[in-house]
């Protein structure tokens, strides 16, 4: 990492951590890290970018959590609501000891709380050498662990590295591998491979489904990935996360070609019905 992201830092200069939601636009924060910093941060996890923290949340994990959102990501997803944390360098670039001190502040809090810590992204994998140090410190300091991620990356993580996440937030967008293509750019194989391999460790996983009538909701590929995540044995709930249009400013801020215009979110029998899927299988689902 280049001398004036750490003077930045060092002068307290940089960009506030905090942040009201992961929905705050944030473009070009790490713009001036060359790029050979760029992956001496990557190869080392001593630093790493990240878009914000954000507290209160009681979605990302059991209890209220802190959640660090990471910049970076490979996947497209059409229905993205974060297309700026696609960008490595849109977020702030941070070492992992600034990271820590920023998660200290909260844990007094969220030990009154039964809340804990969430690492979400963008993909946090991206940087998964800054995601285990991260996530690592949070488990000394006796804080409960999650990993929000899509998985693909996931044989980055050795087995050792999963010791200091307690839960996993595991991303299923589909099940139809043509169709998972088309949603995200990317396959779902590696995916599901992550997927079985933290059942084979018995690693707690919920799934989180992203429920978007015309691309999601047909009903063999919710049944198919209910049948998948109930088979595993280790998926504690689902999420049905219904789709929203609060990232579309996003895409059209960044001058991207956002396709989902004139996509509803789904009903309430919509979410119910995709949810009675999951319960089919065994699952319990919200
Ligand atoms: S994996 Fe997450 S951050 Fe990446 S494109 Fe998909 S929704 Fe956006």
């Amino acid at each position: 990492m280049g001398p004036r992201a750490l003077s930045d830092e060092a002068a307290g200069k940089a960009p506030s951590l905090g942040a009201k939601s992961p929905f705050e636009l944030r473009v070009n924060l790490g713009a001036h890290v060359s790029e050979t910093d760029v992956r001496a941060a990557l190869a080392t996890g001593d630093m790493g970018f990240l878009h914000s923290f954000t507290t209160g949340s009681a979605l990302d994990g059991p209890g209220v959590r802190v959640v660090a959102w990471t910049a970076g990501c490979m996947w497209r997803c059409l229905y993205c609501h974060n297309p700026d944390t696609w960008t490595m360098t849109n977020g702030i670039p941070v070492s992992v000891t600034r990271a820590v001190e920023e998660l200290r502040k909260y844990r007094a809090g969220l030990a009154v709380m039964s809340g804990g810590f969430t690492l979400s992204g963008g993909e946090a994998l991206m940087q998964h050498r800054f995601a285990v140090k991260l996530l690592a410190a949070a488990k000394d300091m006796g804080i409960h662990t999650a990993l929000d991620t899509h998985g693909c990356y996931g044989d980055r993580l050795s087995d050792a590295d999963l010791e200091s996440i307690d839960l996993v937030l595991l991303d299923l967008k589909g099940w139809d591998p043509a169709r998972h293509r088309a949603l995200t750019g990317m396959d779902i194989g590696p995916t599901l491979d992550f997927a079985r391999r933290l059942a084979a460790r018995g690693k707690p996983i919920w799934v989180r489904f992203v429920l978007v009538p015309g691309l999601t909701d047909a009903a063999e590929d919710v049944e198919d990935v209910a049948a998948f995540a109930g088979g595993l044995g280790n998926v504690r709930r689902v999420d049905v996360l219904p789709f929203h249009q609060m990232g579309r400013f996003k895409w059209k801020a960044l001058g991207l070609r956002y396709q989902l215009d004139d996509v509803r979110p789904p009903s309430a029998e919509e979410v119910e019905r995709a949810c009675a899927a999951f319960r089919a299988a065994g699952l319990k689902a919200y």
